[in-house]
């Protein structure tokens, strides 16, 4: 297991909205190891070597062509990140977890081929086999002699994965189980050797069981026509009277949910940092693109309103990246503060859950950041963006089914809130305590504490702001719809973006003071400067949006002398000093074109 350089402390999931962190608790792609960094080398090396040249016949599904580059990248390690020592696997801590998926990413196809193998087709008996079929199975996951993949989807189920038709019967002999009905979008469906498919048992207890290609009953269908990811391969499966091993029940009878949500959680996590590695990618290509188009007898990158696209590109890059980052460090805490076991996966587990929050973060933000740069990058190559021979068309469909599979960002949005309530709720998070005190404080008036100093005093300001800004329109929302809040989508949605902003600005603006801190603020290196630059600019925008979210979601919730007064207390909460963000994008803009190249820390 790769050694991680550790945040000082693992708070808890969803605690950063009441609780305030140092820089030194916050994991920085800048601590990246030496292991760690060669772990993300070797990928490199693999998509560019390996994959890229094979795209157009991966593009075509060449017969047999990417369970043999799954294989291959099994030969060299690349497959068994998740999967313990003692299965032959490389136990990889959550850091180089990321390292691995961002530089994977490359190429959209593999990648989500890989995480469907690695991630979501494997963890399921890694967190949830018995010792035998851990044994039978883990060994051949990690290292690609058998692909796996996951099974939740149905054409009548999807986001309400619950409402699953697949039954399961235990045969009149009792050796096996008899599963009957059809999976819908199953990633690796046309090659893999094990299918982790949920049923329900007698029609009714969803469960989980391992089947093999090749069971009697069993079959998959044609790959679907899709919009993007054409490479990867995603057909339906049938079962019919298809007999599985009664060995074969993953976990318990009944309790398929917790199998799904669990490696959902995972699921999700990675799919961020694929995400934030396909951005990466794409604003070097758009960078490289923008230098040798000429309009106007000028290189199109020294247009203003290209070098904006590109340094807005690296912002959002950024800030998501310092997200996902810091919560793969929370996790590595925890699993580290979990004891010395040889075996990590049920603390994994657990750290997949308790950072389920910032999991459903990574990948909403992760979708929506992906998405923003591929369309962005078509619009810098022009008519040639809209031509399959260049390949940012590739990358915009590519993106695309980001924001949907792994729990559509609409079921994120809401788990998100719910996760946060339920917390509250059981008291695992203070969220009704800090309320209570902000309610107070509102009450007490403006106050003359002492407020924050230094080069980032404005930026601190604005942090305890949106926090209070959070708590005042989640606290009237509660007020106003107490168990019901949950139907009230729209404020749901409104307040799960605060959450993201929140966690964006704070995990950004840590970063840079984290960075500034190690190089020493006075001599600060340009390419800290430029740092400073993309989380000013992004504190400023992000701080924007929370504004105009919480505006609009108290005006939904209150009305009259309360809405007004409550308008008034936000506008004090986010009171800010006006930034020249053109002039700091102008000079991010001009670090990404300096080396064609997304330029922090971590690219
Ligand atoms: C290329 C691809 C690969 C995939 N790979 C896999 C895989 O390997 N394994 C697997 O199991 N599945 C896989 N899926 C399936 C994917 O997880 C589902 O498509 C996804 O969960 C959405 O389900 P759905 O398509 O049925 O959409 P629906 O659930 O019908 O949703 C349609 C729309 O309604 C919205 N919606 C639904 N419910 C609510 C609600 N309660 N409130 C508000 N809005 C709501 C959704 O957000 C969405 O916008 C894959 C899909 C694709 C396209």
């Amino acid at each position: 297991m790769a050694t991680t350089s550790l945040p000082r402390a693992a708070s808890r999931g969803g605690s950063f909205l009441v609780e305030s962190c140092t820089p030194e608790d916050v994991f920085s792609p800048a601590e990246l190891t030496d292991d760690q960094k060669l772990i993300g080398r070797t990928a490199e090396e693999f998509i560019r070597n390996e994959v890229v040249p094979q795209i157009p016949d991966l593009e075509v599904h060449k017969e047999g062509l990417l369970p043999q580059l799954l294989k291959k990248a099994g030969e060299i390690g690349l497959l068994g990140g998740g999967v313990p020592e003692e299965y032959g696997g490389a136990a990889l801590d959550k850091v180089s977890s990321v390292q691995l998926a961002e530089k994977l990413s490359a190429n959209a196809s593999f990648g989500v081929s890989h995480g469907a193998h690695s991630g979501i087709g494997t963890l399921p008996i890694v967190f949830f086999g018995n010792e035998e079929q851990k044994k039978k199975y883990l060994p051949l996951l990690a290292t690609g002699e058998k692909l796996a993949a996951y099974c939740l989807s149905e054409p009548q189920a999807g986001s309400d994965a619950q409402a699953s038709r697949t039954r399961a019967v235990l045969s009149p002999d009792g050796k096996s189980w008899i599963l009957n009905g059809q999976k819908m979008w199953i990633t690796n469906g046309g090659f893999a050797d094990v299918y982790v498919v949920f049923a329900k048992v007698d029609g009714e207890k969803f469960s989980c069981f391992i089947v093999e290609r090749g069971f009697p009953g069993f079959s998959s269908g044609a790959e679907e026509k899709k919009m993007g990811l054409k490479g990867s391969s995603t057909t339906a499966l049938f079962f019919e009277n298809c007999r599985v091993p009664k060995e074969n029940l993953l976990h318990e009878i009944g309790r398929g949910h917790i199998v799904a949500f669990n490696i959902l959680n995972a699921g999700r996590f990675s799919l961020g940092a694929y995400c934030m590695g396909g951005s990466k990618g794409t604003l070097e290509t758009a960078s490289k693109y923008a230098k040798e188009r000429f309009a106007f007898g000028k290189p199109i990158g020294s247009f203003g309103l290209i070098r904006e696209k590109l340094a807005e590109m690296a912002i959002r890059t950024f800030a998501v990246e310092s997200m996902i980052y810091r919560s793969a460090g929370l996790m590595d805490r925890a699993i580290a503060a979990a004891g010395d076991g040889a075996d990590k996966s049920q603390p994994s587990m657990k750290a997949f859950e308790e950072y389920a929050i910032e999991s459903s973060i990574s990948k909403v933000k992760g979708s929506e950041l992906l998405d923003y740069v591929v369309d962005e990058a078509v619009q810098i190559f022009g008519g040639y963006g809209f031509h399959e021979d260049y390949p940012v068309a590739r990358a915009y469909r590519d993106s695309r089914v980001n924001r949907i599979f792994e729990g559509t960002n609409e079921i994120n949005r809401m788990l998100i809130v719910q996760m946060l309530m339920k917390r509250a709720m059981s008291g695992a998070l203070p969220l009704m305590q800090a309320g209570a005190k902000l309610r107070d404080e509102i009450l007490a008036g403006p106050s003359f504490e002492e407020s924050p100093s230094g080069a980032w005093a404005d930026e601190e300001r604005v942090l305890t702001g949106v926090k209070k800004a959070f708590l005042l329109v989640a606290g009237a929302a509660l007020e106003k719809y107490r168990d019901h809040l949950a139907d009230q989508q729209e404020i749901v949605g409104m307040l799960s973006d605060i959450v993201m902003e929140i966690y964006a600005i704070e995990s950004s603006l840590r970063r840079v003071q984290k960075a500034e801190a190690a190089r020493g603020a006075e001599k600060s290196s340009g390419l800290s400067l430029t740092m400073a630059d993309a989380a000013r600019v992004f504190l400023h925008d992000a701080t924007d949006r929370v504004e105009i979210g919480a505006r609009n979601a108290l005006a939904s919730v209150l009305e009259g002398d309360m809405l007004r007064t409550q308008l008034a207390v936000l506008r004090r909460f986010l009171k800010r000093e006006p930034a020249d963000t053109v002039a700091m994008r102008q000079r991010v803009a001009a670090a990404v074109q300096a080396g064609d190249r997304y330029p922090f820390e971590g690219r």
